[in-house]
């Protein structure tokens, strides 16, 4: 048989919506497929350039858009594979060809022939007689095409190419090495001693995951979020808390690591030195001006001037939770100092006094499903979009669940993938991806989006339902915004298709989504105690929503943190970077971080810093966005209904389904009417003063 027959890759998908043939699929299947399309890709490239008609809009900018389609196929299974169901056989792969597909991705950026076309078209872009659509894809091919080199000189170009590969090369080492040890480590719960304190949600989970990890008894904590946070929160062995600690935070550090062969230290910092040489060789200083120079932030003063208005009050507001986390151990005659392994659970005991509420009585009502179906609910109430499970469907791993998506009319809108639980071979984080992208080909028929959302919570005991905290079914919600962005995209070509958007806008569509979790009447009708079907009690509701505020300046301050030494090592401008344990220390120790509050991640595993380079210098564009966020919910606040007709058509035109079509900042003004101010932020987080409290 020849290649094309056999390798599933190669042959139509005659699937369901044209989903890949997941179960035909092997990893051998790749690396000739992608030879294949990589090959081809270039060709269409070439075509374009040495086009013999003069270069216009259709020839060159829309057929730039429209090539690539059986590569960008194959690479959205590929990367979807590797986050969520890898091997050792995916891993090796994904090293050799990481570099490969950035060789690709510069020989088509700095393809000199399509180039010289494209910016013809676009200096002449006034008199084109364009719609605005196609001038906004003008000009964002040519800004993707000289950010990634089109316009250096043949040497400068070799060298660019070079530190491309290298550092597709070692971000993918970086994500390898989380997941090692990630899935390497686990900490053993074995008699009721090592159990002490945990309720049953946290003892079911780890069960589970001893059971799944083949042990007869006890429980294991791993490393998932979803299980060490709650074993944080609840354990009441200090000694068990600080050793689950030390490992949570020493990920990527190669300690436990004697070959250093899952060491980050020195991957990151060649990171760091290679991406600094990249901003040079674009003539930047650092490679935070670099990146920035593509946001709606702009420069890197903007972003510190944001940052530094949450900073100081974040910590302040710290400084109060310490003191009632130090007076309630006290009262429980514990005096020693709380360190960074005793915030959560010294918080939540503060909690439970406050506000009398008990996470352990919370999660029954946030079952997993109801919460899934509270998200679709919003969904149909804002938009019209109806979820209709597809059992009979079989996506890459069992816990899959397969979704098609149909508007108001019954027209088929999308498919949507959701991936909820945690598993060895998955990454850690929740996040969005893709399979295909929406637009419409030239003859305007629609292609359908196929959108993922992943979480990693911890999956329930058989015959039980998985429980999420309060703030997973939050986390859930935010994907699902994500996945809403993907799936509403409304416009012609896919490069400025759905999330495709500024980083520092992409948080707006998620992170608003989340608001509704939190709307009374929602949680009324889908908050249900998964044994007896009764609705969350009113007074739950009230204080779930009263002590959204409590804590926020732990939160802020790990946030911001992380945010502000992620920008200080981008803003570098030696030549050589420093080594990022050491950078990491000296920064939080001149920014006054305090040491029991910890970041949210440290530099040997933030992978949204070092797996890839788009969130590079941009940790902080969550809250950018959220600025916008919670701007822009005030828009239904002010309408009185959440679920407002006009409002959320609104939304739907200039937020879910503009995509990358329009300015980001004209797109926001659209929506709401003006543009955002800071204040509804501030208040959100518990960093202003209620206006006229007290009179
Ligand atoms: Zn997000």
């Amino acid at each position: 048989m020849s290649l094309a027959t056999s390798n599933p890759l190669l042959q139509p998908w005659d699937t369901p919506f044209g989903l890949p043939p997941f179960d035909a699929v092997r990893a051998e299947h790749f690396e000739p497929a992608f030879e294949l399309a990589l090959a081809a890709h270039l060709a269409e490239i070439d075509a374009i350039g040495s086009d013999p008609r003069p270069a216009d809009f259709d020839n060159t900018v829309a057929a730039l858009d429209r090539s690539g389609r059986e590569l960008t196929r194959i690479e959205s299974l590929f990367h979807n594979l590797t986050s969520s169901e890898t091997s050792p056989a995916l891993q090796a792969v994904q090293l050799r060809l990481a570099p490969r597909l950035a060789a690709h991705s510069s020989a088509v950026y700095m393809h000199r022939a399509l180039f010289e076309r494209l910016d013809a078209l676009h200096a002449q872009r006034d008199t084109l007689a364009l719609t605005p659509e196609q001038r906004r894809l003008i000009e964002r091919f040519h800004t993707d095409f000289l950010r990634a080199g089109a316009k250096l000189g043949v040497e400068p170009q070799k060298r660019y190419a070079q530190i491309m590969e290298r550092l597709a090369e070692l971000t993918t080492r970086f994500g390898q090495n989380v997941l090692a040890d990630e899935s390497a480590y686990q900490l053993v719960l074995r008699g009721p001693a090592d159990h002490a304190g945990l309720p049953d949600f946290v003892q079911a989970a780890a069960r589970q995951a001893a059971v799944e990890r083949g042990l007869t008894e006890g429980g294991v904590i791993t490393l998932s979020r979803s299980h060490i946070v709650p074993f944080l929160t609840f354990s009441e062995r200090r000694d068990l808390r600080e050793q689950a600690w030390r490992a949570w935070v020493g990920r990527g550090e190669g300690a436990g690591d004697s070959a250093g062969e899952h060491d980050n230290r020195p991957v990151a910092r060649e990171i760091l030195t290679l991406r600094n040489e990249q901003a040079r060789l674009h003539g930047y200083a650092s490679f935070a001006d670099y990146a920035l120079a593509d946001t709606m932030a702009g420069r890197q003063s903007a972003v510190k001037a944001l940052l530094e208005q949450v900073w100081e009050p974040a910590k302040a507001r710290a400084d109060q939770e310490r003191e009632a986390l130090r007076a309630l151990a006290l009262s429980r005659g514990e005096s020693a100092p709380i360190e960074a392994w005793d915030w959560r659970f010294y918080a939540e005991k503060v909690r439970q006094v406050r506000y009398d509420l008990d996470e352990a009585e919370v999660k029954p009502y946030f079952a997993l499903d109801r919460m899934v179906e509270a998200a679709f609910d919003c969904a149909q109430r804002l938009f019209g979009l109806r979820f209709v499970a597809r059992p009979d469907v079989r996506a890459y791993h069992p816990d899959v669940k397969v979704y098609e998506v149909r508007a108001v009319d019954d027209a088929l809108v999308g498919v949507f993938l959701h991936d909820n639980f945690a598993r060895a071979s998955k990454r850690s984080g929740a996040w969005m991806s893709s399979l295909r992208d929406q637009s419409r080909s030239a003859d305007g028929e629609g292609v359908i989006p196929i959108v993922l959302n992943n979480n990693n919570f911890a999956k329930g005991a058989p015959g039980e339902p998985t429980l999420l905290s309060f703030d997973d079914a939050n986390t859930l919600f935010h994907e699902f915004g994500h996945g809403l962005h993907g799936l509403l995209s409304n416009v012609n070509y896919e490069r400025l298709s759905g999330t495709s958007v500024l980083r520092d806008f992409v948080e707006l569509p998620s992170q608003l989504f989340e608001h509704w979790l939190s709307e009374a009447q929602v949680l009324k009708q889908h908050a249900r105690h998964w044994l007896t079907d009764a609705p969350i009690p009113d007074a739950m509701v009230r204080k779930l929503l009263d002590a959204r505020l409590f804590n926020q300046g732990y939160e802020t301050v790990r946030y911001t943190a992380s945010a502000l030494v992620d920008m200080a090592a981008h803003a570098l401008t030696a030549a050589q970077a420093p080594d990022v344990v050491e950078f990491e220390r000296e920064e939080l120790a001149r920014l006054g971080a305090p040491a029991d509050i910890g970041m949210n991640h440290r530099m040997t595993h933030f992978q949204h810093l070092f797996s890839g380079s788009s969130y590079a210098a941009g940790y902080y564009v969550y809250l950018w966005a959220e600025v916008l966020e919670a701007d822009g919910y005030e828009a239904f606040v002010e309408a009185g209904d959440p679920f407002d007709a006009a409002v959320a058509a609104r939304l739907r035109r200039f937020i879910y389904g503009a995509g990358n079509s329009l300015e980001p900042g004209e797109a926001y003004r659209s929506f709401r009417g003006r543009g955002p101010i800071v204040e509804p932020m501030l208040k959100q987080r518990g960093l202003v003063e209620p206006q006229g409290a007290g009179g």
